[in-house]
């Protein structure tokens, strides 16, 4: 069976999710929604994914600029058996209501929609079958994604009592030239705890985690600083050697000069990696350190544009019932991602 995926809102994570499904054996790009015309909608023609446009009046425009439409949403829903909403934050929720649930479509929403919205939220390395033949499910936004990676293994591994962290947020993505703040540091929320905490617990729910949250200019990651209360004691090494064989967890060495998320991302770029992504979790090997016997830090970076690509392809994989076996549909994304070995 090749599953028909429609991409509906075609920006930084609707384009990076149509050229990972375009990799994939078992499912295709039935088409993309556009709103208007883009430097990025012309590529998407030159990859050939059928373009559509979100109403008959932006279908107009489009072809007034020598655009091939084949139509609108509702058609392109029409041919697909799921979507993937990459629309911003609320939108998606409105589409669930009147564009999927009219036409039975299933629909995989981001982490800008609010988890009620959905039947369940999806992490791959930890809540894969709870997906299984849903209808309406979240991938969870980036930060969670990265925080339920490496906390999801701890407590697999060693349990967890307690975590306490600190994020540390990019102001805006590389390409938006209207977000800030340029000059000032933001505590976002100002209120403690921030919301990411109960968001890590929509993957894994017997959590005690609480988190504070602020905002810098920068661009190119998140960074957050952990810090762990284990049930038991373990070492610095265990952890590493843990997180080196964990799916989508890179320990990046910082005697490598890898000192900062400037040389992460440099690091990502030798690599090829498509738009110079980084698909897993980076953790500093040096940060990871044991206090006490059972108190445990560290510091991890993420890749905001791309980390959540992969966990959607598994996501598809889980809803249309491709394959009950996350490992199965991780290594297969991971394979064809060309992302870091771990099977
Ligand atoms: P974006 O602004 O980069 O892209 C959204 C795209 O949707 C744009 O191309 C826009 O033109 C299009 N669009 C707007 N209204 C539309 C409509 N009615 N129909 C079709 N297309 C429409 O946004 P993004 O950063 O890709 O975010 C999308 C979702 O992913 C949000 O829920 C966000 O919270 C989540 N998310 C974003 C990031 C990130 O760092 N960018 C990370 C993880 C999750």
């Amino acid at each position: 069976m090749t599953v028909r995926v429609a991409i509906n809102g075609y920006g930084t994570i609707g384009k990076r999710v149509a050229d990972a499904v375009s990799l994939q054996d078992d499912m295709r790009v039935a088409g993309i929604v556009k709103t208007s015309p883009s430097f990025e909608l012309d590529l998407a023609q030159q990859r050939k994914f059928p373009i559509y446009a979100n109403t008959k009046e932006n279908m107009a425009l489009l072809q007034q600029k020598g655009i091939s439409v084949q139509g609108t949403t509702e058609d392109l829903l029409d041919q697909a058996d799921i979507v993937i909403d990459g629309t911003p934050s609320k939108i998606g929720k409105e589409n669930k209501e009147k564009l999927y649930i009219p036409r039975k479509i299933k629909a995989i929403l981001q982490g800008g929609e609010k988890a009620p919205t959905v039947e369940c939220s999806f992490n791959a390395s930890n809540n894969y079958q709870q997906s299984y033949g849903k209808n309406y499910v979240r991938v969870v936004s980036c930060n969670t994604t990265g925080l339920s990676r490496s906390l999801g293994a701890i407590k697999k591994a060693l349990g967890i009592t307690s975590a306490r962290v600190t994020l540390i947020r990019r102001a805006a993505d590389p390409f938006d030239d209207e977000t800030g703040p340029i000059n000032a540091i933001a505590p976002d929320p100002i209120t403690i705890p921030s919301h990411h905490g109960p968001d890590v617990k929509t993957i894994i729910p017997d959590l005690d985690i609480v988190t504070m949250a602020v905002i810098v200019p920068t661009t190119l990651m998140h960074l957050h600083t952990l810090n762990i209360q284990l049930p038991k004691t373990t070492t610095a090494q265990e952890i590493q050697d843990l997180f080196a064989k964990t799916p989508r967890i890179l320990v990046v060495e910082s005697d490598k000069r890898i000192s900062s998320t400037a040389s992460i991302m440099e690091m990502a770029r030798d690599l090829c990696r498509p738009r110079g992504d980084l698909q897993e979790l980076a953790v500093w090997d040096k940060s990871i350190s044991v206090v006490n016997g059972n108190e445990l830090f560290f510091t991890q970076a993420v890749h905001q544009e791309s980390i959540v690509v992969p966990d959607n392809i598994d996501c598809i994989r889980a809803m249309m019932q491709l394959t009950d076996d996350p490992l199965t549909s991780m290594k297969k994304t991971d394979q064809s991602l060309g992302l870091k070995k771990w099977w």
